[in-house]
């Protein structure tokens, strides 16, 4: 079986045309575990954070507590399914971790080591539950890999979990044009905080939850296609239900 696809692509401007012809989206349930009220954590990894990010961190933060109760969590009311009933979520916690060593480049391992690490040393962080997402925000001039592919040359963000039951998402800074397009960075991350979002929700096990084998996840169907709600900038989600990027 492929990996199933977990991240937010590059913006289309700077990908290779796709040569296989588009398939029409159709998302089904894999019978996985579903986010109904999802608790973000946010974790600002790296000393800018605390510095020159401090600003943008506090944007992000202000960005889930307004989205997290928003129409952009109503929309997936049509995802649910008889064990899971998605709702509104909330944001539980935050935190800034400022390591002793800096590393520039990360592996998918080394980000869930991180964060296990986090889980059992930092007090301030809450313990993860069944409806847990961890958001790692990580600092510029920082990439990771993941599935083959790295932060800024083949993808924006991406969420993913360990052991089937502790979610989290991985946001490098958009400090590339693949990961900004013509928006600012805040609405970059925003938008791709936003993709997330909503797939770790739908399908916190990336193939397991709401999946198209042709297409991926809810956000990568929409990718790079943005609306405001609450007055952040977030990403068009695929519905089932209208067959059509909403
Ligand atoms: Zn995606």
């Amino acid at each position: 079986m492929p990996d199933p696809t977990r991240v937010v692509p590059l913006h289309p401007s700077l990908q290779a045309p796709s040569l296989a012809p588009a398939t029409p989206a159709q998302l089904t349930y894999r019978g996985g575990p579903l986010l109904t009220a999802v608790e973000v954590t946010t974790i600002f990894w790296g000393a800018a954070w605390r510095q020159a990010g401090a600003a943008l961190a506090a944007q992000v933060n202000s960005f889930f507590d307004a989205i997290l109760s928003s129409s952009l969590l109503d929309q997936l009311a049509e995802y649910d399914v008889p064990a899971y009933s998605i709702g509104h979520g909330s944001r539980v916690g935050t935190a800034t971790v400022v390591p002793t060593r800096a590393q520039s480049h990360l592996s998918d391992g080394g980000v869930q080591r991180f964060l296990q690490n986090q889980l059992r040393t930092n007090r301030s962080l809450p313990q993860p539950g069944p409806n847990s997402l961890y958001f790692i925000y990580l600092a510029p001039g920082t990439t990771v890999s993941q599935g083959g592919g790295r932060s800024c040359t083949t993808f924006c963000g991406y969420h993913n979990d360990v052991g089937g039951n502790l979610f989290y998402a991985v946001m490098p800074y958009p400090g590339c044009p693949g990961c900004v397009g013509a928006l600012s960075v805040l609405d970059a991350l925003t938008s791709t905080s936003s993709h997330e979002l909503c797939e770790a929700i739908t399908d916190a096990v990336p193939g397991q939850g709401w999946y198209d084998d042709a297409n991926g996840e809810i956000g990568d169907i929409c990718a790079w296609k943005t609306k405001k709600v609450a007055g952040y900038a977030v990403q068009l989600e695929w519905s089932n239900r209208a067959g059509a990027c909403i």
